[in-house]
């Protein structure tokens, strides 16, 4: 790698999780489209690394270990993306583990949420044949199982009417604290990063207390270009990460060829006003 790399993706997601497509696969879809440095960012799992990992290498592209993982922070879900760690860490893998954990029975819970409110028989069975493991069942495979039966035009549009605050088949759950997230990364040897931070339903009070004690944790950075933001919070989020004294990233956060708002490493060029998070990582 040199100091000329440009196109990096650090957020995106496998088979392992809620992706379509398997870690190799989509190694290739990021060097085909152009990536030079790339992370694979799984929710809170880390087992699809060694493949990714292999896949980059055969095919001379830059890596970095990389996961998401889910936070309850007063109240609301929050994704803190893990990049450049040892995966073989006792304590994040079973920090992870952890967090796997109620995934099943949130799923079940979601599936009668569904039939009692909307009607909708089933949906857990349709779900999990989306994904084939209970421990990493999650609202994106719902989402699909209710695009393929006619209830919903889109998988935005299942999450819209049916997966999120309020609507049936949203079921609040408990993930990790932010305290233990991040704890689990840095004691990895990894850096911590807040995920698409726009995508968050707090007021601005509220995301400040958020990024201050994020800060206070020993996280260093934010996405600031990223597929799950408007152009405009592109530079709202790279003033915002100067504030705090942030380092920025990037990363499509692709699912799948089909629902992809952006493909892997096709996105804009991190505005300069920022270090990027990966600077470190690239020798000069
Ligand atoms: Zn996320
Ligand atoms: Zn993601």
């Amino acid at each position: 790698m040199s100091a000329t790399v440009q196109n990096v993706d650090l957020h995106c997601h496998s088979t392992v999780s809620d992706g379509v497509l398997t870690p190799s696969e989509i190694a290739a879809r990021a060097k085909a489209n152009g990536v030079d440095l790339w992370a694979l960012t799984d929710h809170d799992e880390v087992s699809g690394i060694p493949q990714a990992r292999a896949a980059a290498q055969d095919l001379g592209l830059g890596y970095v270990t990389g996961v998401e993982i889910s936070v309850t922070w007063a109240g609301k879900t929050i994704h803190i993306v893990g990049l450049n760690f040892d995966e073989k860490n006792q304590g994040l893998i079973d920090g992870l583990a952890k967090t796997r954990s109620g995934r099943e029975r949130r799923a079940q819970d979601m599936a009668a949420d569904l039939l009692n409110k909307a009607g909708l028989p089933n949906t857990y069975h349709g779900a999990l044949k989306y994904v084939g493991n209970p421990d990493l069942i999650s609202r994106s495979h719902f989402a699909r199982y209710l695009v393929e039966i006619g209830a919903c035009a889109s998988v935005s549009d299942a999450f819209r009417h049916f997966l999120t605050e309020g609507k049936p088949g949203y079921v609040p759950h408990r993930w990790a604290t932010l305290q233990e997230a991040v704890g689990w990364i840095r004691g990895a040897g990894g850096v911590a990063v807040v995920a698409h931070p726009g995508r968050y339903d707090l007021t601005p009070l509220a995301l400040d207390a958020f990024f201050l004690e994020f800060k206070a944790l020993g996280g260093l950075a934010i996405e600031t270009v990223t597929g799950s933001h408007s152009l405009d919070q592109y530079e709202k989020f790279t003033k915002i990460a100067y504030q705090y004294g942030f380092l920025a990233s990037r990363g499509s956060d692709f699912h799948s060829p089909q629902d992809a708002e952006v493909d892997i490493g096709c996105l804009s060029a991190l505005p300069q006003l920022v270090r990027p998070v990966w600077d470190a990582w690239i020798p000069a």
